[in-house]
């Protein structure tokens, strides 16, 4: 198969390991860097072009879309689905998992287990909204953060008060979020391709920090899922309408909750910590189910 990667960097571990992994299967595997794609959008024959000629025919595409070029990222993989190429993740689907507040309503939808979540734009009732989700300590997050940054920690109702009127001041859109305590500083990342959890790890945040994100200096290591966690990444998966993605849960007192749903996941951590080919069950997965306008959305956004 002819397979492309959007990346923004052929020298990113998971790019060069999925390149690896696909040349070894025996496909073509090119690295096309998503920002220098151009797309004719007025003509009934859509195309994407790439340093001034026009891309050939893929069987797929595996979208890597960074969180800062969603947007221009998204229209990308969207042109190529008009064009019926399989991409192992749909645009709509990456839109989706961009946006906390998004993907939680979609999780909640299918009756998946959550942490207690506020939402709120005004002010006016901040009091209500910190009762809400049981009061203190609980987490406050900025809607579209990411690897840890704009996750905070408020102890008291006094200071979660603060924190979100300096937030909603800036026209900041924030969750509110009960804190899993018993979690104790560790989450679980399921990687999910189609639809199994096909590596799956522990994340311990470091001395004296809350958030496990190995981007804050967490450890890795292998774990055992629990039934009802496995089944949970799996139809976390479901309801965002990925094929790749990594699923994050915290182990709560009433079970596994899913914090997020990340559509581009890393292949590092876990590959270093699981010791599995992840990266080559990923074209199992593209070999398996690749065939042109086997996308739901086919572009339709
Ligand atoms: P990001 O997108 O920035 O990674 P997350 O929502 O994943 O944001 O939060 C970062 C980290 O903070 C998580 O990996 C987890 O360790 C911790 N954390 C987030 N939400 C909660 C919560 N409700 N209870 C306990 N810990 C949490
Ligand atoms: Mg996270």
């Amino acid at each position: 198969m002819r397979i492309a990667i959007l990346s923004r960097g052929e020298n990113l571990y998971s790019t060069r390991r999925m390149k690896e992994a696909g040349e070894a299967r025996g496909h073509v595997v090119d690295i096309i860097d998503t920002l220098h794609c151009y797309m004719d959008i007025t003509s009934s024959n859509p195309t994407v072009r790439y340093m001034g000629a026009v891309l050939p025919q893929y069987d797929a595409i595996i979208p890597r879309i960074g969180s800062s070029i969603t947007f221009y990222g998204t229209a990308v993989v969207r042109q190529f689905e008009m064009m019926g190429t399989f991409s192992v993740n749909e645009s709509v689907a990456i839109s989706r998992s961009r946006d906390k507040l998004r993907s939680l309503q979609l999780l909640s939808r299918k009756g998946i287990g959550l942490p207690r979540t506020g939402f709120a734009s005004k002010p006016d009732k901040i009091q209500d909204l910190i009762k809400n989700v049981g009061g203190a300590p609980l987490v406050i997050k900025l809607l579209e953060g990411t690897q840890g940054i704009g996750v905070v920690l408020a102890e008291t109702n006094k200071a979660a008060e603060s924190v979100i009127e300096a937030f909603m001041g800036l026209k900041a859109n924030i969750l509110v979020q009960e804190f899993i305590k018993e979690a104790g500083g560790a989450d679980i990342r399921c990687f999910v391709v189609g639809d199994k959890v096909v590596a799956a790890m522990k994340r311990q945040a470091a001395e004296g920090e809350f958030r496990s994100n190995l981007h804050r200096g967490g450890e890795a290591q292998l774990v055992r899922l629990t039934k009802e966690e496995r089944a949970t990444a799996i139809n976390a998966a479901k309801a965002m309408g990925l094929n790749l993605c990594g699923v994050d849960i915290l182990q709560s007192n009433n079970g596994p909750v899913v914090m997020e749903v990340n559509s581009s996941p890393g292949l590092e951590g876990i590959e270093k910590a699981t010791g599995k080919d992840v990266a080559d069950l990923i074209f199992q997965f593209i070999e398996k189910k690749a065939k042109p306008h086997a996308n739901k959305t086919r572009g339709k956004g």
